[in-house]
C-alpha cells in the first residue's frame, strides 16, 4: 500500500504537510504552519489528523515557516522521530523556530495584557521549550546523498535555489517493476536570482507534487537592480523611510546584498540600513558561514573582487535599540519581520510609519490571502493591528522581482525536461493559480494532473504508466 495525503498547502500557499505512507512507514514531507486567513490559522489548533506518535520521520524541503513552523507543535503532541534537513536548513530552522515560538509567546502575552483575545488566557500555539525539543530531533543530510527516513523509503535532496539550503526531495521505494518514485518540488526558486543557484531540473518520477504559487502569474521582465534602484530613489524623494517586511533570513540578506551593490556602483547614496529583527544577527552569521553556497555570479554587474559583507547594516540587538529605530528620519531602510506582516516587530514599525505619507512600504514577495501584506497590496485604506485600525497614507510599492518563487514561465522551464509522470499534483497555490497550471500541463503536455483538496488522499499504486 502506498498512499499520499495532503494535510496542508492544498488550494492555499501555507501549511505545507504531505504524508507518505508505504507498507507501514509514515513520513511527513514538510511540517508547515498555516498563515493568513483565520479559517486557515485555526487549522494549526486542530489536532493533527494522524497521531504524531505514529509518524516515523519528517523530511523538510526548506526553512520557511510555512514549511517548518508546525514542527514544535507536532513534537509537543507526541512526534518522536528524526527530522531530516540539509545543514543550512537546520541552521536556519534553529533561528526561525525560536523566532516563531518567541512571536507566539509575545502575541499571547500582548493579547492578555490588552485583553482583546476571546480566549482567557490566550495561549501560544507552542513555546520556546517546544521549539528546542523539536530542534534536538534534526539530522543533517547533504544534497545528492541518499538517506533513509524510514524503511522501505529512501530519499535524496536537490537544490531548488529558493532559499539558503532549499531543496526538492525525491522519495523512492520498491525494486524493479514495482519501484516507484515521488518528487516533492518544495518551493521552486528563480533563474538568475541574486545569491541563489538556478533550480536543478526535477528527476524523472512516477509522481510529482509541484508548487504553483505563481501558476498563473508572471514576474515582470525587469532587472532587479533597476527596479530596486528606482524604488529607493523615489523613497528618498518622498523624504521618509523605506520599510520592508522580511524574515530575519532570506529576502533580508538578498535585499542588503542588492542595496550594497547599488551603493558600490554609485547608483544610490549611502543611506542607513537597519535590520530590526531579534534573530537578524544570527541570520547574518548563518549566511556568512554558508558563504560557499551563495551564487554571486548571475543577474548582476558584480565586479570580480566583490565581497559579500554586511558592514553597512545596523542590527538591533534589544528592544531599546529597536524602539530607537522609531526616531529614525529618512532617508533610510528598515527591514523587519515577519514577511507577510502577520506578526513580529514589523507591526510596531507599520503602526508608526503607515500614517505618514512620506514613508514607503515595500512589498517584496508573495502575500497570502488574509495577511496584512495582502491587504496593503490590494490598497486597503486602513490596516488592523493591536486591536485598532491604522490609516495607510504611506506609499505602498511592490518589488515583485524580489520574489523567491519561480514565476509562471519559470515553472514551465523547470518542468520542461521532465518525462511524463503517472500523475502530477499541483499544490502550494491559491485555487485559481493551481488550477490554471494543472489545466495548462494537461492541455499542452497531456499530463494527468490533480489539484487536491485539503486532507484528500490518493493511492500511489493505482495509476497506469504513461506513454513516454
Ligand atoms: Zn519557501
Amino acid at each position: 500500500m502506498a498512499r499520499l495525503t495532503f494535510h496542508g498547502a492544498a488550494q492555499t500557499v501555507t501549511g505545507s504537510k504531505y504524508l507518505v505512507e508505504v507498507d507501514g512507514a509514515r513520513v511527513l514531507v514538510d511540517c508547515g504552519l498555516f498563515q493568513g486567513l483565520k479559517e486557515l490559522r485555526l487549522r494549526n489548533w486542530a489536532p493533527f489528523p494522524v497521531s504524531p506518535q505514529s509518524i516515523d520521520a519528517v523530511v523538510l524541503t526548506h526553512a520557511h515557516i510555512d514549511h517548518i513552523g508546525y514542527l514544535p507543535r507536532l513534537v509537543r503532541d507526541g512526534f518522536r522521530g528524526p527530522v531530516f534537513a540539509t545543514p543550512a536548513t537546520e541552521s536556519l530552522a534553529e533561528l526561525l523556530l525560536l523566532d516563531s515560538a518567541h512571536n507566539q509567546e509575545e502575541e499571547a502575552a500582548y493579547a492578555n495584557r490588552k485583553g482583546y483575545s476571546k480566549h482567557k488566557p490566550a495561549l501560544p500555539l507552542y513555546d520556546t521549550g517546544d521549539a528546542k525539543r523539536a530542534l534536538r530531533r534534526f539530522r543533517s543530510v547533504h544534497r545528492d546523498e541518499w538517506f533513509h527516513p524510514a524503511a522501505p523509503l529512501r530519499a535524496r535532496y536537490h537544490d531548488t535555489g529558493h532559499l539558503l539550503g532549499s531543496c526538492m526531495v525525491e522519495i523512492e521505494w520498491g525494486q524493479g517493476d514495482s519501484q516507484r518514485r515521488i518528487v516533492f518540488s518544495g518551493d521552486v526558486g528563480r533563474y538568475g536570482a541574486p545569491l541563489y543557484h538556478d533550480p536543478q531540473p526535477p528527476p524523472a518520477c512516477d509522481y510529482l507534487v509541484c508548487e504553483s504559487t505563481y501558476g498563473n502569474r508572471e514576474h515582470p521582465d525587469v532587472d532587479i537592480l533597476d527596479q530596486l534602484c528606482d524604488v529607493v530613489q523615489k523613497s528618498i524623494r518622498r523624504g521618509g523611510v523605506m520599510l520592508m517586511a522580511s524574515f530575519a533570513v532570506g529576502r533580508a540578506q538578498q535585499l542588503i546584498y542588492l542595496l550594497q551593490v547599488l551603493m558600490d556602483d554609485g547608483r544610490i547614496p549611502n543611506i542607513p540600513i537597519v535590520l530590526d529583527s531579534p534573530m537578524a544577527a544570527s541570520g547574518m552569521e548563518i549566511y556568512r558561514y554558508y558563504a560557499s553556497e551563495h551564487d554571486l555570479s548571475e543577474g548582476l554587474t558584480v565586479r570580480p573582487d566583490f565581497q559579500f559583507s554586511f558592514d553597512r547594516v545596523r542590527i538591533t540587538r534589544n528592544v531599546a535599540e529597536s524602539k530607537a529605530v522609531n526616531k529614525m528620519m529618512g532617508p533610510g531602510v528598515i527591514i523587519s519581520s515577519s514577511g507577510m506582516m502577520t506578526g513580529g516587530r514589523i507591526l510596531h514599525h507599520l503602526r508608526q510609519r503607515l500614517p505618514d505619507e512620506r514613508n514607503t512600504i515595500v512589498l517584496g514577495g508573495f502575500m497570502a490571502a488574509g495577511t496584512r501584506g495582502r491587504a496593503l497590496q490590494e490598497g486597503a485604506p486602513t490596516i488592523r493591528m493591536f486591536g485598532s485600525d491604522v490609516p495607510v497614507r504611506a506609499a505602498v510599492v511592490e518589488v515583485s522581482s524580489l520574489s523567491a518563487h519561480a514565476g509562471h514561465s519559470e515553472l514551465l522551464r523547470w518542468l520542461a525536461p521532465l518525462p511524463p509522470p503517472r500523475r502530477v499534483f499541483l499544490t502550494h497555490g491559491e485555487l485559481s493559480s493551481s488550477m490554471a497550471l494543472a489545466e495548462e500541463l494537461h492541455r499542452t503536455r497531456g499530463w494527468d494532473t490533480l489539484v487536491p483538496e485539503h486532507r484528500q488522499f490518493v493511492d500511489l499504486d493505482a495509476d497506469p504508466e504513461p506513454e513516454r
